[in-house]
């Protein structure tokens, strides 16, 4: 048995999982698939900031555009190192396609608006 904190909802459901995937303590169904994805492939989306050119605003921050298995989030972070940002950027943008053959891309959480540049 493992327990753990639903963290999909702001409720918080202490949920409890067993070797077969019986799920108890969810208040809801996505509880149920949360408990089991920790179980069979825990994801997280990852925050981080990456270096620009531009010295007032020397870091811009970062995310993953979808949930990254947990076990990739070390090596995609050194990937992130290499990364310096050049060009104006917008909310939305992505920074890097596919990052670490994932499938999922790393996006930019804010503007790098003209006055940078
Ligand atoms: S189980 Fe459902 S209600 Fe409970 S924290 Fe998760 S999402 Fe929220």
């Amino acid at each position: 048995m493992k327990s753990m904190t639903c963290i999909i909802c702001p409720v918080g459901c202490q949920i409890d999982v067993d070797q077969d995937m019986n799920v108890i303590g969810n208040r809801c169904p996505r509880g149920k698939v949360y408990a089991i994805t920790e179980m069979t492939n825990p994801t997280r989306t990852l925050t981080s900031t990456v270096r620009t050119a531009f010295k007032d605003l020397p870091r811009l921050p970062v995310k993953t555009s979808a949930p990254i298995p947990k076990g990739l989030i070390f090596e995609i972070m050194k990937d992130m190192d290499d990364i310096l940002v050049q060009n104006h950027v917008k909310i939305g943008d992505v920074i890097v396609k596919d990052i670490h053959q994932t499938g999922i891309d790393l996006i930019a959480t804010r503007s790098i608006p003209n006055q940078y540049l």
